[in-house]
């Protein structure tokens, strides 16, 4: 009978991180202050809330300072590249986090390019996006990182192996795939371009999922005894669909009645059972190594602008 796979459990990792940070952040905090993050929040997306939200409580739960600025959407691209400069030069703020999207007047590409490189904590700055490219230190985009945490730390072997990413966004696709190479994997980044994808996909012994299509990555896709990485949060609100996906099972079902949705993957939550030796589950794989990683990224930078580290 055929083995059931190992989960990448991403809310053990993540609280793996989490107690490593704890003695850094106290040693800061002896040192002068502690570190500090701040949250640009605009508008009133209810999404971005629950998300910034959480990015705050984990702060508090660290001890690290933060605030979250939160400006009407109807705020000029002026008035928010000057709200910008103004953390950019508060010393207390070691990473500045400017929450997407942004309302469609706002140039979100020159807010992204105001945030100083030094306090970029979201690793999405042009300078720290050349950084990953030549694999100098830099802060590093957080999903991608997360990525990489699950992986090393579930003793999945990168070196050496073919890695296919499918999706090529600037958040999540490319970093996680350049990550991947600086590990010395064989990398394939694919696209809604890529002929024959799944015959792609079945060429890796690590794939990544990575675009926002709930279960698109079926059993065929999936070589057997592959690593399946899930980055999809998609919530699937069509009872016949989440019915479909999960073959009618009444457990997730009760769920989907109860909270008139599920939030489902990229990779199909049951096939992947049938090929994979190891995989991240959604919810509690990728997810939670997001907000781990922007915690990191704000205590390295808080460590540099100290002269800590
Ligand atoms: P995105 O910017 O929309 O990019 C999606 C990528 O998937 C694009 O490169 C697109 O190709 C590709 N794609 C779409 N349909 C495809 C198809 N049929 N075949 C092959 N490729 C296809 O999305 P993203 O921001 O990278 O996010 C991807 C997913 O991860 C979303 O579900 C998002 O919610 C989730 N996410 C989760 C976390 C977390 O913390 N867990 C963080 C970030 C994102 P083209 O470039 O050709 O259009």
């Amino acid at each position: 009978m055929r083995r059931m796979p190992r989960i990448l459990d991403g809310n053990r990792v993540r609280d793996e991180i989490k107690g490593e940070l704890k003695p850094r952040i106290a040693a800061l905090a002896a040192h002068g202050r502690p570190p500090g993050l701040a949250v640009v929040l605009v508008g009133n997306n209810p999404a971005s809330e629950i998300y910034v939200r959480n990015k705050i409580k984990t702060c508090h739960d660290l001890g690290i300072y933060s605030e979250s600025i939160t400006p009407p959407d109807t705020i000029s691209t002026e008035e928010l590249l000057a709200i910008v400069e103004g953390l950019n030069a508060r010393v207390e703020i070691d990473g500045i986090l400017v929450q997407l999207p942004l309302p469609p007047h706002v140039d979100a590409k020159r807010i992204l390019m105001a945030v100083s490189p030094a306090k970029d904590v979201d690793g999405f700055h042009p300078c720290n996006v050349g950084a990953l490219v030549a694999n100098l230190p830099a802060p590093r985009a957080c999903t991608p990182a997360g990525i990489i945490e699950l992986l090393k730390r579930g003793g999945i072997p990168i070196a050496g192996q073919r890695a296919v990413v499918v999706g090529r966004s600037d958040i999540v696709g490319k970093p996680v795939a350049m990550l991947l190479l600086h590990e010395h994997a064989t990398v394939t980044i694919c696209h809604s371009k890529t002929p024959d994808l799944k015959a792609v996909c079945r060429e890796a012994d690590i794939l990544v999922a990575a675009i926002g299509r709930a279960a698109m990555i079926t059993g065929e896709f999936i070589k057997p005894g592959a690593t399946v990485i899930d980055v999809g949060t998609n919530h699937v609100a069509d009872r016949e669909k989440a019915a479909r996906i999960y073959r009618n099972s009444a457990e997730k079902m009760a769920n989907f009645d109860k909270r008139g949705s599920l939030l489902i993957g990229d990779v199909d939550p049951l096939d992947v059972l049938e090929k994979a030796v190891a995989y991240t589950p959604v919810p509690g794989g990728v997810g939670p190594l997001t907000i781990a990683m922007l915690m990191v990224n704000t205590v390295a930078s808080a460590e540099r602008r100290s002269g800590v580290c």
